[in-house]
């Protein structure tokens, strides 16, 4: 049955974006006029009002992670935390070795920084994920050698939302006296976590993914056993203790901390809530439709995570389709090319299937209705699709098979 109830457009693309929750909102208000103090003006009460504000939102996102205030350097983003974590290591132990390891399906923001390094002169070890697209740690430790003073892996991929063995990462991390950056972006604010439990030394963060503001991110860099040295890679006044230069979003850090906050209060439930709901995204499209294949772990995955591929459909069609219906296929970042999306290659899926694949993202706005609602345009476009594709009719024929066997080897 497809609800009635529903308004479009429903969002539903929740890992490219967030918006910004209500009263996150409320809170960064007053910091645009009535306190639009520098942060850095120490002489009077107008910068003193802006400071504090910035101070208390530091220690709502130290909370979060569980780290101290002073261990976080603000951002404009999770790109440039993770350009500041990794090229600013890279500087900063240059002496000590060259060489880093990363995975496969990080984020360009890490990919790219790691290309770089490597035009200058650094080595970088980029392991494979197996199908669910999680890293072996007896990869990482393999991969790690004399001159390693850098591990950079992603928490939970912003593509199949599958998580990382993080706690077993960082523990080979330590023993083998390695640096261990996560860009987790993605996890922050969806599933709690504790920069000692997985061992990291640096996390990246953006607000914007987790019901912030965008342009603002942070960089979590631990000040104790070890302390971690970076060369930073902004210039210019010595704000964030010389690690990064600028003057500070003033909103958009109390916007940060609040949202930090917000997450902090309702995580558990919302964590509840999201699972329940994809599971009954994918409890609808697994009972109705045949020739279906989940992407990324089935349950070692983020709470709003569902990435299906649709066999015989093409993605962007089906994305066409589904008018009133925020979703994305393959990558957003890379949906404009037709090259399929690099992590869906790296779990091993063909071609074929990489191009038949949507990215559901549920987030705090979506309803049990809209799920219904999604799921009912889903499965029929797909079937109309599919209709009108003569390889899928030729798939029939060929295979003998009937819809329910296609239904149970659609794992
Ligand atoms: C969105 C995202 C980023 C980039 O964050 P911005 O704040 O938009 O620069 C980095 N890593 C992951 C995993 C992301 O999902």
């Amino acid at each position: 049955m497809k609800p009635t109830t529903v308004t479009l457009p429903i969002y539903m693309d929740h890992h490219s974006t967030t918006p910004v929750a209500p009263e996150v909102f409320e809170a960064m208000r007053p910091y645009f006029s009535e306190h639009f103090g520098n942060a850095a003006s120490r002489n009077h009460q107008f910068g003193w009002a802006a400071e504090e504000a910035v101070e208390k939102a530091r220690a709502q996102v130290a909370h979060l992670l569980g780290c101290k205030p002073a261990e976080i350097v603000w951002t404009s983003g999770a790109t440039e935390s993770d350009n500041l974590a990794i090229k600013g290591v890279a500087a900063a132990y240059r002496e000590k070795g060259r060489h880093l390891i990363t995975s496969q399906i990080e984020h360009h923001a890490v990919l790219d920084s790691c290309r770089r390094l490597e035009r200058e002169g650094y080595r970088v070890s980029y392991l494979p994920v197996d199908r669910s697209g999680r890293v072996d740690p007896a990869d990482v430790e393999r991969a790690i050698t004399k001159e390693t003073i850098l591990i950079s892996i992603m928490a939970a991929n912003n593509e199949i939302g599958t998580l990382q063995p993080l706690a077993e990462i960082g523990r080979i991390a330590k023993r083998h006296g390695v640096l261990f950056h996560t860009d987790a972006v993605q996890y922050v604010g969806k599933l709690p976590l504790s920069v000692d439990d997985w061992q990291v030394d640096l996390l990246s963060a953006s607000a914007h993914k987790c019901y912030g503001p965008k342009g603002v991110g942070a960089l979590y860099v631990r000040m104790s056993k070890p302390r971690v040295r970076l060369v930073p890679q902004m210039d210019g006044g010595g704000h964030e203790k010389g690690r990064r230069s600028g003057t500070l979003n003033v909103p958009g850090c109390v916007g940060f901390g609040a949202a930090c906050a917000l997450a902090e209060r309702e995580l558990s439930t919302e964590a509840a809530r999201l699972t329940a709901l994809r599971e009954r995204l994918r409890g609808a499209l697994w009972t109705q439709l045949e020739a279906i294949h989940l992407n990324g772990h089935p349950t070692e995955r983020l709470p709003g995570n569902l990435n299906v591929s649709f066999e015989f459909v093409e993605g962007e069609s089906l994305l066409m389709a589904l008018k009133g219906i925020a979703v994305s296929s393959g990558s957003a970042c890379t949906s404009a090319t037709l090259e399929p999306s690099y992590v869906l290659q790296a779990i091993g899926l063909r071609d074929e299937l990489a191009h038949s694949s949507i990215r559901f993202g549920l987030g705090r706005g979506n309803t049990a209705d809209e799920v219904d609602f999604v799921a009912a345009e889903v499965i029929e476009n797909v079937r109309r699709l599919r209709a009108l594709s003569p390889r899928y009719e030729m798939a029939i024929e060929e295979s003998g098979l009937n819809a329910v066997q296609w239904g149970a080897s659609g794992s």
